[in-house]
C-alpha cells in the first residue's frame, strides 16, 4: 500500500487534515494506495507558491527552461519499465501500450523544449513615419492542469511541456483514479532541481480539488482534458475570474468506409482504434458509415477481427489486446448502451456481454449490425470496445450522417480515391481527419476539437501558444537630437 503526497514548493508533503482516499488496480479490485484529498486553503497555497515562482522562471532563457525537460526527459527514459507498470496497475491499459506512453512522453518533453529558441513574436509595419510595432509573446503566468485517467502520464507532459517552456509555472492535479503515476513524475522531477514552486502536484477528488483549483483567483489558465460534463463545470468556475480555459473533452469520431476502400486495411485500423486502451480513448473510432455496397464484406471482415481481439488482466499476459474497464461505472454504461442499441433493433454481431464474472470488469469486443443514425449509439460516447455500424448511400448521406455529432473531435475516411478524400476531408466538420489510416495524432500536429470537444487545443506551434499571451508594443522614434 502506497501512501501518496502532493509536491508544492519543491517539497512532498501530507495536507495534515485531508481525507485519504483509495485507488486501486482494475483488474483485480486490490487497494493500491491512497491519496489525501486536498482541500481548497492547501490548493491556494499551492497556487501561490506557483504565483510567488512565476516571475523568475519567465526570466530564465527559454532554452534554459528547455533544459530541466530535456533531464527530465532522460530520467523517464531509464525508468520506462518501473513506470510503465505503475500505469498498467492503476489504469490497466496492456504493457507495451504503457511502456509507448512513458516513452512518447520523454519525446513529448523534449520536443516542446526543442520550441525554446523558436518562441517567435513580429514586427508589424505601422502607419506612422518613425513607429515601430512589435508583438512580444509572454507567458500567461500560472496553469492548473486537470487530468483524466486515460493518459494518465502523458497528460501530464501535455500540459507541464508547454507551460514550461513558456514561462509560466503550472499546478497538476491527477485523476483520483490514477494517481500514483503522477506521484512518480513528481519523484523523478525532484532530482532535477526545477527552483521550488515551478512545477506543484496536488491529489483530490474533482468536486473538491479540482474545483478549488479550477475556481482559484491565482490561476491564469485552466487546461483541463476529460469529459464534457465536468468542461462545462470548469468554464462556470473558471468564469468567475474570467480565467482562460484550454478544454479537450469527449469524442465521438466517424469512420466513413467508401465502397472503393481497402477494406482489409479499414478493418484493420478501425479495430485497433476500437479496442486499445479497452475503447477509453476519446479519438477511438466511435461509429462507421460503410457504403451498402461493400457492408456485408466489410461487417464480415470486421467480426472476424473484433472477435479475434483479447483482453484480462494486463500483469499477467503481455500479448492481450486490451484489458478491463476503468471501473464499474465505466462498465455500466457500455453495458446499459449495448442493451439499448439492442433494444431499438440493433443486432449484435460479436460479443455484447461481460467477460468473466470478476474481479474486473471486462466488456468482449462487439460489433453492433442495424444500426440506425437516430440510435443513441450513434451520437453518445461509448468509449468502451463496441463500435456501431450503419451503411449509408451515397456520398452526401455519409457526411451528412458524420456530421451530425454534438462532438467534433476526430474523424477518419477510407477511399483509395483522392478526390473523394479530398472532398470529404473538405465537407467534414471535425478538428481532425485521418486519411487511411488508424486514429491516433503526433505530437507535431494539432489537436483541438470542434463543438463540445472542446476550446482550444494541443501540440505543436499552435498548442504551444495556447500557453502564452501576446503584448503590442508601439514605438515611436523621434528626431535624433
Ligand atoms: P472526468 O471529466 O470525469 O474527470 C477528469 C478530471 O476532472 C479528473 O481529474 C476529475 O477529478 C476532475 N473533475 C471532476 N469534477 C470536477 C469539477 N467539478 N471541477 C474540477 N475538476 C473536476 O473525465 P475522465 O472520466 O477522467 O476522462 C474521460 C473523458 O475524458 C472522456 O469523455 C474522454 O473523451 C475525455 N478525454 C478527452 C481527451 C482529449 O484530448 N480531447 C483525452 C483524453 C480523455
Amino acid at each position: 500500500m502506497k501512501t501518496l503526497q502532493n509536491y508544492t514548493n519543491g517539497e512532498f508533503s501530507s495536507p495534515s487534515g485531508a481525507e485519504s482516499v483509495e485507488y486501486t488496480n482494475p483488474a483485480t479490485g486490490e487497494v493500491l494506495g491512497t491519496f489525501p484529498d486536498t482541500p481548497e486553503n492547501v490548493v491556494a497555497e499551492t497556487t501561490a507558491a506557483a504565483r510567488a515562482a512565476q516571475p523568475g522562471w519567465a526570466a530564465l532563457p527559454a532554452v534554459q527552461r528547455a533544459g530541466y525537460l530535456h533531464q527530465l526527459a532522460s530520467l523517464l527514459r531509464d525508468h520506462v519499465e518501473p513506470l510503465a507498470r505503475v500505469i498498467t496497475a492503476e489504469q490497466g491499459k496492456v504493457l507495451p501500450l504503457a511502456r509507448v506512453e512513458v516513452s512518447f512522453t520523454a519525446d513529448y518533453l523534449d520536443y516542446m523544449g526543442q520550441w525554446a529558441r523558436r518562441i517567435e513574436g513580429e514586427i508589424i509595419e505601422s502607419d506612422r513615419p518613425g513607429e515601430n510595432i512589435f508583438l512580444f509573446r509572454k507567458p500567461l503566468g500560472v496553469v492548473g492542469g486537470i487530468l483524466p485517467w486515460n493518459f494518465p502520464f502523458f497528460l501530464i507532459a501535455r500540459k507541464l511541456a508547454p507551460a514550461l517552456v513558456c514561462g509560466n509555472t503550472i499546478v497538476i492535479k491527477p485523476s483520483e483514479e490514477t494517481p500514483e503515476n503522477a506521484f512518480e513524475f513528481f519523484e523523478l522531477l525532484d532530482q532535477i532541481d526545477l527552483p521550488n514552486g515551478v512545477a506543484n502536484l496536488v491529489n483530490g477528488l474533482g468536486a473538491s480539488t479540482g474545483k478549488a483549483l479550477s475556481s482559484s483567483p491565482d490561476i491564469d489558465m485552466v487546461s483541463f482534458t476529460g469529459s464534457v460534463e465536468t468542461g462545462s463545470k470548469i468554464m462556470a468556475a473558471a468564469a468567475q475570474h474570467i480565467t482562460k480555459v484550454n478544454l479537450e473533452l469527449g469524442g465521438k469520431a466517424p469512420a466513413i468506409v467508401f465502397h472503393d476502400a481497402d477494406l482489409d486495411l479499414a478493418v484493420k485500423a478501425i479495430t485497433s482504434s476500437r479496442v486499445i486502451n479497452s475503447g477509453q480513448v476519446c479519438n477511438c473510432a466511435e461509429r462507421v458509415y460503410v457504403d451498402a455496397r461493400v457492408a456485408d464484406a466489410f461487417s464480415e471482415k470486421l467480426v472476424k477481427a473484433m472477435a479475434a481481439t483479447r483482453c484480462g488482466n494486463p500483469l499477467e499476459d503481455e500479448t492481450l489486446d486490451y484489458g478491463p474497464m476503468i471501473n464499474e461505472a465505466g462498465f455500466n454504461k457500455v453495458d446499459a448502451m449495448v442493451s439499448k442499441a439492442k433494444g431499438d433493433g440493433a443486432e449484435i454481431l460479436t460479443g455484447g456481454s461481460r467477460i468473466g464474472d470478476g474481479p474486473g470488469f471486462y466488456y468482449a469486443p462487439t460489433v453492433l449490425g442495424n444500426c440506425r443514425q437516430e440510435m443513441e449509439v450513434a451520437h453518445k460516447e461509448i468509449f468502451g470496445p463496441v463500435i456501431p455500424v450503419t451503411p449509408f448511400e451515397d456520398f452526401d448521406q455519409a457526411m451528412a450522417y458524420a456530421n451530425d455529432c454534438e462532438f467534433g473531435l476526430t474523424s477518419s475516411i477510407y477511399t483509395r480515391d483522392l478526390n473523394r478524400a479530398l472532398t470529404a476531408c473538405k465537407q467534414i466538420q471535425f478538428g481532425e481527419t485521418y486519411v487511411n489510416r488508424e486514429n491516433f495524432e503526433a505530437m507535431q500536429g494539432f489537436h483541438a476539437g470542434w463543438r463540445k470537444s472542446g476550446i482550444g487545443g494541443a501540440d505543436g506551434k499552435h498548442g504551444l501558444y495556447e500557453y502564452t499571451q501576446t503584448q503590442v508594443v508601439y514605438m515611436q522614434a523621434g528626431e535624433l537630437g
